[in-house]
């Protein structure tokens, strides 16, 4: 060959070559360029995984440059992003919070079709995080609130907004300090919720005026506490149990409570609904509401049906508590009186034979788990209201044999007792250890002041009614609590001495 000729061949060869690396490098590049909109378009949502996946898939692999494979990687991720927020979604409709916004907060940028709603949907549960921990902080739930906002402070693009609140409520939650003032103990009966009916000029009208309250004068009673900064308290609070040398032993515990509150306890006796109050201008039982609140069922003079959360006192203490979740410390309401002798809450729960017996006890114990859950405590009233210094041994064993029989496996155990008419034994009567073979460790009585006392393994402490008898004859003494006047119930018919 040649020198000429092999030369031409040389440039042929080289041009062959260089024309053939020009062409893939602008095949791969055309491959990048298209992917590129793929991986957007599956970004947007407007092509699937698979289409985009199967693009990739088919680019020849000595094709793939450094962007395409970049790509490949951002389509991964799109993709990851993209199930993570079907997760969270199906975690949002199901209400589970936390973690649906674990999953939200995967959603990257690149994933344009989820990106907006999953920041939208994060800030959405950071707000119904932050409302429902102001409501417990509300409530003083500060260790449970600080907890709650922990369960999200990491998903959170701005965390100040959670860590802020985080400190507040640690501010709050120092603001608790010992209370060593007065500790209101008050009680009442079944309200009248038609004073017309309760004063009717009949024999039971002197009664009625002297020992109970109506349902007007129990609203404006709450609402005046509640002004002046009281609270209701848990009687649990003011003693622990402990166990010295084999025996149990009850002693005083510090109460502290946030600052600037003071103290209430609260309790209702007789909460049985009994016959004699029939068509007197009383509810007539608790029965469970639609939406499962404890409510009072009232057969009205016109012989229609009432279910009510407005006329008695453990209904409109809890719509008061709903409203002024800062009425209930840690979310205590107050001790529900029971006694047996005609059946509980308007239910006989003491006729065995009755034709509604099973049925009633279901019932009871439906309502008796409400109250349980939503703070309320169950005392032991004595099972026949019997009149403790007055009865002899015998009568006070069957007595508190038949309650412990029938009313417990209804309500579960109670060691709270509360003499009927404020009637108490001392502590070395037999009778009073017989309550405490019982289980009976905390005894109420009746007085205007709480006068907490303690024994060696029982806490004693007056209660004061806050009734008709009262408010005529011991007007100065509720003066810290409520003012007589505003309250008292127009409708009351005069009391003897005026
Ligand atoms: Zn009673």
């Amino acid at each position: 060959m040649s020198k000429k000729i092999y030369m031409i061949c040389l440039i042929i060869i080289v041009v062959g070559i260089s024309a053939s690396c020009k062409s893939s490098e602008e095949e791969a590049k055309k491959y990048g360029e298209e992917f590129k909109v793929m991986v957007d378009d599956f970004g947007k949502g407007e092509i699937s995984y698979k289409q985009c996946d199967k693009y990739y898939e088919e680019i020849d692999k000595n094709k793939v440059t450094d962007l395409i494979s970049d790509l490949s990687t951002k389509m991964n991720n799109i993709n990851d992003s993209k199930n993570n927020y079907s997760l969270g979604e199906e975690k949002y409709k199901d209400q589970q919070w936390s973690e649906s916004i674990k999953y939200f907060s995967n959603v990257i940028r690149d994933d344009e079709e989820n990106f907006s709603d999953a920041i939208e949907k994060r800030n959405e549960i950071i707000d119904t995080y932050i409302k429902e921990t102001d409501r417990l902080e509300l409530g003083y739930f500060y260790d449970e609130a600080i907890a709650k906002l922990e369960e999200i402070s990491s998903y959170v693009t701005d965390s100040s907004v959670v860590s802020d609140k985080i400190q507040e409520y640690k501010n709050r939650k120092n603001d608790i300090v010992l209370y060593e003032g007065d500790i209101k103990n008050i009680f009442f009966h079944s309200l009248i919720a038609f004073p017309e009916l309760a004063f009717d000029g009949d024999f039971m009208e002197e009664g009625y005026n002297m020992w109970m309250t109506t349902v007007d004068e129990y609203k404006k009673m709450l609402e005046q506490m509640y002004e002046r900064d009281y609270v209701l308290i848990d009687v649990n609070m003011l003693y622990e149990t402990k166990e010295v040398d084999g025996k149990q032993v009850v002693e005083r515990k510090d109460l502290y409570l946030p600052k600037g509150k003071k103290p209430v306890i609260l309790s209702l006796d007789d909460q049985n609904y009994y016959e004699y109050m029939e068509k007197d201008g009383f509810a007539d039982r608790l029965v469970l509401d639609k939406e499962g609140n404890v409510a009072t069922f009232t057969k009205l003079p016109d012989g229609g049906n009432l279910v009510a959360r407005d006329n008695d006192c453990i209904p409109i203490t809890d719509v008061f508590v709903e409203k002024h979740p800062d009425f209930s410390y840690r979310g205590a309401k107050g001790i529900v009186g029971l006694t047996g002798y005609e059946g509980i809450m308007g239910y006989r729960t003491d006729l065995f034979d009755s034709p509604t017996f099973e049925e009633d006890v279901k019932t009871t114990k439906a309502i008796a788990n409400r109250l349980k859950e939503t703070g309320w405590l169950f005392a032991s009233h004595s099972y026949g209201h019997i009149r403790f210094p007055e009865k002899g041994m015998p009568r006070v064993k069957k007595d508190t044999k038949q309650w412990d029989d029938e009313v417990p496996p209804i309500i579960g155990e109670t060691n709270l007792y509360i003499y009927p008419f404020g009637a108490s034994v001392g502590k070395d009567d037999e009778k009073f250890k017989l309550l405490q073979e019982y289980g009976f460790q905390v005894f109420f009585g009746v007085g205007v002041h709480t006068n907490l006392r303690f024994t060696d393994d029982a806490v004693l402490m007056d209660r004061c009614n806050l009734d008709g008898f009262r408010m005529h004859y011991g007007k100065n003494q509720l003066e810290d609590l409520f003012d007589v006047d505003y309250v008292y119930d127009k409708s009351r018919p005069k009391f003897k001495d005026n």
